[in-house]
Parts: C-alpha cells; sequence; structure tokens
C-alpha cells in the first residue's frame, strides 16, 4: 500500500499564525475530510507530520498537541478515514534537530517503523520546507495553494524545490494522486479497480 505524508496546518486545517494552541482553534480547510476519506478508501495510508515549535516556545504543552491530534483522528475516522500516524518535531528553530522540516527526520522515522518506499509516496505540503523534506527522501511532492501556499509560491527558492504539482488545495492534491496513480506503471492494480473486478455481479 501507498503512503501519503501530509502536513498539518495549511493543508488539513486553517494556518494560524498565532498557532493552533488548543481544539478551538483547529479548523479544518473545506474539503480535507473529503480528501482523507478519499485516500484512505482507495488504499493510502495516510501520515501526518507537522512542525510544532508552539510546543518548545511554551504555548502548547504536549498534551495538548496530543489531544488536537486524537481528535482529529477521531473526527476523520467518523468520516471514514484513518490516519495511521501523526508525527511532530516540538523543536524550536534554533535547536537545530533533525526532524523539524526541512529535515526529512519525520520521514526517516515513519519509512522504517511502517516500511514506507518513498519513492513510491507522496507528499502534499503549503511550505516549501515541507517539499524539501519530501524531495530528500524521493516522494512526490505537491504543493497545495491553501494555507501559506500562495505565498511560497512567489519565494525564489521556489526553483530549487519545485513542487512535482500544484494543487488548489488537499481535495485537489488527493484528486490529482489518484489520476497519476491510474497513469503510473502498472505494477499494481488501483485498489478500487480490483474491487470493481471482484465485485460479485
Ligand atoms: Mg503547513
Ligand atoms: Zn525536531
Amino acid at each position: 500500500m501507498r503512503a501519503v505524508f501530509l502536513d498539518r496546518d495549511g493543508v488539513i486545517n486553517h494556518n494560524r499564525p498565532d498557532h493552533v494552541k488548543n481544539w478551538e482553534e483547529f479548523q479544518f480547510l473545506p474539503g480535507a475530510l473529503t480528501a482523507l476519506r478519499l485516500l484512505s478508501q482507495t488504499g493510502y495510508r495516510i501520515f501526518i507530520i507537522t512542525n510544532q515549535a508552539a510546543v518548545g516556545r511554551g504555548l502548547i504543552s504536549i498534551a495538548t498537541l496530543e489531544q488536537i491530534h486524537a481528535r482529529l483522528r477521531a473526527i476523520a475516522a467518523y468520516h471514514g478515514a484513518q490516519i495511521e500516524d501523526i508525527r511532530y518535531c516540538p523543536h524550536r528553530p534554533e535547536e537545530q534537530c533533525r526532524c523539524r522540516k526541512p529535515q526529512p527526520g519525520m520521514l526517516e522515522d515513519l519509512a522504517a517503523r511502517y516500511r514506507i518506499d518513498c519513492r513510491q509516496a507522496y507528499l502534499v505540503g503549503d511550505a516549501l520546507s515541507d517539499i524539501a523534506a519530501g524531495k530528500q527522501m524521493g516522494c512526490q511532492t505537491i504543493l497545495v495553494k491553501s494555507g501559506r501556499g500562495t505565498d511560497e509560491l512567489r519565494k525564489p527558492e521556489l526553483r530549487r524545490y519545485q513542487p512535482d504539482h500544484i494543487a488548489s488545495d488537499l481535495l485537489d492534491a488527493a484528486r490529482w494522486i489518484l489520476v497519476e496513480e491510474t497513469t503510473r506503471a502498472p505494477t499494481v492494480a488501483l485498489p478500487l479497480a480490483a474491487g470493481t473486478l471482484m465485485a460479485p455481479q
């Protein structure tokens, strides 16, 4: 099964310049839950990787962050989407850790734990730092224009961290992934197509 790595803020929920600090500030973006369901039900394993320097800055506790993630997973499940795992980097940029994107540490850890071939995986983010992390691991990368995406597209670094595709939002990205999959080398059948073939008449 192929994996999709998703950034959180600006991809799944509204980005806040002052950080999402509690559940009340966590607002799903339009179409995000539909996109999660679409990916999950066509057999993709969904992973979320998010920089949360707000933890290192003392703006939110680990307990509150994990509570937000538990609710996010529960609501996604209610909408028919399974989120396999959520990883966050709690460090401040000055700490120069190996997990804060653009570093690929969170992707490396997930790839090892879940035996993911990143060259067969997709990464969706609204920042060039997401794209940079994904490219280092060989993922197919998609920049969404939601969140910070539109501003990020104006940065000169775009030339260096050119995404494989630009989508308007997560739902648009999910649809692109599904179409992309049908045009890839036919190594595996699409889960949907296989299900259709096996469906009893
Ligand atoms: Mg983001
Ligand atoms: Zn970190």
